[in-house]
């Protein structure tokens, strides 16, 4: 399948992005659940001024799995999703150039917090998984896509399957190496101990799935 590159300066910061040490990993999870988080805001919003859409509050909610087998942790929301061409712009350009611009200014400094703040916050997932898969159906229509990455020699985007509207984030946790441990991504305690730090940002209950291996 064709491979689409990534615009240069995207590609700079990615390399940046999963180079840099950063010393609290752990926000990548907290920068999808806000993504979640905002997708659902998204449907809140549209139930407000739609009046054939009712927002039913048990209908909305995120769910994190963690496959230690298979090496996965997957981040499951209802939310508006996106389509192709949404998946294209929004997860294919990674900043504009006054972020990049910043993060050269500030390379040297520890700078774990500007991720967030600089709508690079999907990217921090590449500091735990190898591949990145997101699958996704928007609201109002019947297609859903699958955007794959492995970092920053760029992505692909194809036809898939996919029930209900939302998005799935599928992260193919890193191996161990020798200087650093990835295994605690698929650990349910640490998960848990994340989603509980983070819970007050977010407005819609996050499910964990225990059951998981
Ligand atoms: P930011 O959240 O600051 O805009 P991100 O890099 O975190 O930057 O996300 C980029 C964009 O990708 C979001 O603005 C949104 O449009 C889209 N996106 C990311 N995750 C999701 C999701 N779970 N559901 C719907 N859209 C999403
Ligand atoms: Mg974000």
């Amino acid at each position: 399948m064709k491979k689409t590159q990534f615009k240069a300066e995207s590609k700079r910061l990615l390399e940046m992005m999963i180079n840099s040490i950063y010393t609290q990993k752990e926000i990548f999870l907290r920068e999808l659940l806000s993504n979640s988080s905002d997708a659902i805001d998204k449907m809140y919003y549209k139930a407000l001024t739609d009046e054939n859409l009712a927002f039913d509050q048990e209908n909305y909610f995120i769910k994190v799995t963690a496959d230690k087998e298979a090496r996965t942790l997957t981040i499951r929301d209802t939310g508006i999703g996106m389509s192709k061409e949404e998946l294209i712009d929004n997860l294919g350009v990674i900043a504009k150039s006054g972020s990049l611009a910043f993060k050269k200014e500030n390379e040297s400094k520890e700078g774990h917090d500007i991720i967030g703040q600089f709508g690079v916050g999907f990217y921090s997932a590449f500091m735990v998984a190898d591949v990145v898969t997101v699958i996704s159906k928007p609201f109002g229509s019947d297609e859903a896509y699958k955007w794959e990455s492995t970092g920053a020699d760029g992505y692909t985007v194809e036809l898939a399957e996919k029930d209900s509207v939302g998005t799935e984030i599928i992260l193919t946790i890193k191996p161990n190496t020798e200087d650093e441990k990835f295994d605690e991504w698929l650990e349910t305690y640490r998960l848990k101990g994340i989603i509980k730090k983070y819970s007050d940002f977010i407005k819609y209950p996050i499910k964990m799935d225990t059951t998981s291996k």
